[in-house]
């Protein structure tokens, strides 16, 4: 395959990076892996990848580095700062930032490493933890088309849906629309089983009717059956929803957008992550809605103990 003379680097093995790189070693490369806590560099070491010792360590052997890292400020450091990327990068490197991260702040990135003529892509991704495994992730990416091209039999060996969106940054852009639209359908889908529950109907029976309709969601289908059980184990964490949200009504502000339900659903999460839940799954959501209503949570235990 074309792909493999490329060598790869990638930076932030977590619930989405770890997969993604064995998936990158089941399309025969052999990627310089890196990440704050040791323990996942252990792992693939043991299952071929090597083993880079900092960012910059990474980025002196690399073609192409991928980062998947938490948020824009990790993204910032990894890339520009002490022992960063940009410290060891070769003319012509292609960075590649999965993560997702603020589209203003991709834009700032991309001119200061252009400058040291790094080529940049932005590519985040939606999937979920299950797309990452499974290597058919939607992957949306920003910057110049030929990058794009060189680097698409890298997302092939990742994802399924690979769209460019246009220049850098836009892949950031389609990433907040996204996440609009499953924030409010976790909130939509945790109203639906708070209300049916409360009311005295088993929540299996309104994942079964809903998902046979026009209310069908691939949130239901993926998070209900584990909301039904209140099995909030990530996934994706609730804080990192967050912090899309944060991004979210941060561009909305700058493109002069009213986003009204978004911004409800992100005092939501707020709450949510307040209360100590930011570290599992978004679908914790559901939690707050069942305590705004009183003890509606364990109207939905007390219905699976009869089931
Ligand atoms: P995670 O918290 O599980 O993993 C992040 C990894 O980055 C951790 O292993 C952490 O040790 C490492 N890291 C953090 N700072 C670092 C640094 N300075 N140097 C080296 N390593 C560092 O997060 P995740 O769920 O894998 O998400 C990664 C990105 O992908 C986020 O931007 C998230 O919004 C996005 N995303 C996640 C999902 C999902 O379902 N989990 C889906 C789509 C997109």
């Amino acid at each position: 395959m074309e792909n493999r003379k490329y060598q790869i680097g990638f930076i932030g093995l977590g619930i989405m990076g770890k997969p993604m790189v064995k998936n990158l070693i089941k399309a025969g490369h052999q990627p310089i892996v890196f990440n704050r806590s040791p323990a996942p560099v252990d792992e693939l070491v043991g299952e071929g990848a090597r083993r880079g010792t900092s960012a910059k360590n990474v980025a002196e052997q690399s073609d192409i580095v991928i980062t998947m890292l938490p948020d824009t400020p990790d993204v910032e450091s990894v890339v520009l700062g002490a022992d960063g990327i940009i410290e060891g990068a070769r003319p012509g490197l292609l960075l590649i930032d999965m993560s997702t991260i603020s589209p203003v702040a991709t834009r700032e990135i991309a001119s200061l490493v252009r400058a040291k003529n790094v080529r940049i892509l932005d590519a985040p991704v939606s999937g979920g933890d299950k797309g990452a495994v499974s290597g058919t992730l939607s992957i949306m990416v920003g910057g110049e088309k030929r990058d794009f091209e060189e680097a698409r039999p890298i997302f092939e060996a990742m994802g399924k849906t690979i769209v460019h969106c246009g220049d850098i940054g836009s892949g950031q852009i389609v990433k907040a629309c996204n996440q609009i639209v499953v924030a409010v359908v976790i909130e939509a889908v945790s109203e639906a089983l708070t209300l049916g529950s409360a009311a005295g109907v088993a929540p299996e029976v309104i994942v079964e009717v809903l998902s046979g309709g026009l209310a069908q969601t691939r949130v239901m289908d993926l998070r209900g059956p584990t909301m039904i059980r209140h099995n909030f184990e990530p996934g994706f964490k609730a804080k990192l929803h967050l912090k899309d949200l944060k991004i979210i009504l941060g561009t909305a502000d700058k493109y002069g957008v009213k986003l009204p339900v978004t911004n409800i659903v992100e005092k939501m999460f707020t709450d949510l992550v307040k209360s100590g839940k930011g570290d599992l799954d978004h679908s914790a959501l559901l939690t707050v809605i069942e305590e705004m209503s009183g003890s509606f949570g364990s109207k939905i235990k007390a219905h699976e103990t009869k089931g």
